[in-house]
């Protein structure tokens, strides 16, 4: 097995987003300076041809798959033929230009929410393909899954070094922060946000405020990555996460605290709740030995710091 040193070439596929920017900042910040970039303009990933080129003339040795179209329930539920189109065609092209140009390895990252959704808690590896995925997101999971079989698979026929990254619920600097498209920490931090600017009596929170969700902070999820990237080779997919999790209501509660806003909640039940629960067992990693550092307040005061500083330049919802 290669090892990947700080002269490797390395390319990080999507490092505008959340998930591949964290990436790039943790190489850069270890002293990785090979690192191959390409923006949506210059490469799309949904075209096999552009993305077989690319691989033939620049050879990245490792590949960190961190491209994809991503996106809160709303979202997922809304813009169903997109999320599964769009990550389908980026998980095979990229898998299969990797192999086949000769990559040392490949990282593929995934999602919690392949899992079933009534799936026991925590949840092992080994729960994947066992029940009926949440509908709110099942076309971006079957991409999801076809992606980490992708990796199994090509691993089992041709041998070649790909591995599958499952982390839960991710939140951190760069996020999207639409209120239709993004996820709920970004969503409520600027509803908190708003409605302190505005002295509104209340700010709003989709559904109940039951369910549960297990947040990772996006840096200690990069950390992870460059982690596994170094040490772990094998077909079965990995779970990142914190090994606990809070409420909406929670959540919400400490968002505000983070933010300063003290009016009250109003919860829309008309919006959907998604799955009650989807927390990580994340056994396998600790026994690796990584865990994460970043406590859930300590990533939200983060979070709001950097949207505070890039409120005029917040990426656009797609
Ligand atoms: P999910 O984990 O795939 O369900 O994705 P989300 O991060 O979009 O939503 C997580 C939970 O937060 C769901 O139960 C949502 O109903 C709830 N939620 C509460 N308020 C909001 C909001 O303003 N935006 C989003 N996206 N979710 C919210």
């Amino acid at each position: 097995m290669a090892e990947m040193t700080l002269g490797s070439r390395i390319f990080v596929a999507g490092h505008n987003g959340l998930v591949g920017g964290a990436i790039t900042r943790n190489l850069r910040a270890a002293g990785y300076d090979n690192l191959i970039e390409r923006s949506r303009a210059e490469l799309d990933l949904t075209r096999q041809v552009e993305v077989e080129a690319f691989f033939e003339s620049e050879r990245p040795e490792f590949v960190f798959l961190a491209a994809a179209k991503v996106g809160g329930i709303h979202a997922n539920d809304t813009r169903r033929a997109e999320f599964i189109y769009q990550n389908m065609m980026i998980a095979a092209n990229v898998v299969e230009a990797a192999w086949r140009s000769g990559a040392n390895k490949l990282l593929f990252l995934g999602s919690s929410c392949i899992y079933p959704r009534m799936a026991s808690q925590p949840i092992f590896e080994s729960a994947l393909l066992t029940g009926e995925l949440e509908p709110t997101n099942e076309p971006y999971a079957i991409a999801k899954i076809a992606g980490l079989k992708l990796c199994e698979n090509y691993r089992r026929q041709y041998g070649f070094d790909a591995i599958s990254l499952m982390p839960t619920n991710l939140y951190g600097p760069g996020d999207n922060f639409d209120l239709e498209s993004s996820h709920v920490i970004p969503a409520l931090m600027r509803k908190a946000h708003n409605a302190k600017l505005s002295n509104a009596p209340a700010m709003g929170v989709w559904g109940t405020g039951a369910p549960r969700r297990e947040f990772l902070h996006v840096d200690d999820l990069a950390d992870a990555s460059v982690f596994l990237m170094q040490k772990y080779s094998e077909d079965a997919t990995i779970n990142v996460g914190v090994g606990h999790d809070v409420t909406i209501r929670e959540l919400v509660e400490l968002v505000r605290e983070v933010v300063g806003y003290e009016g009250a909640l109003e919860f829309d039940t008309s919006k959907p709740d998604g799955t009650p629960r989807k927390m990580l067992d994340i056994g396998r990693l600790q026994a690796l030995g990584w865990k994460p550092k970043i406590a859930l307040r300590d990533g939200l005061a983060d979070t709001y710091r950097w949207f505070l500083d890039n409120q005029d330049s917040l990426r656009a919802a797609e």
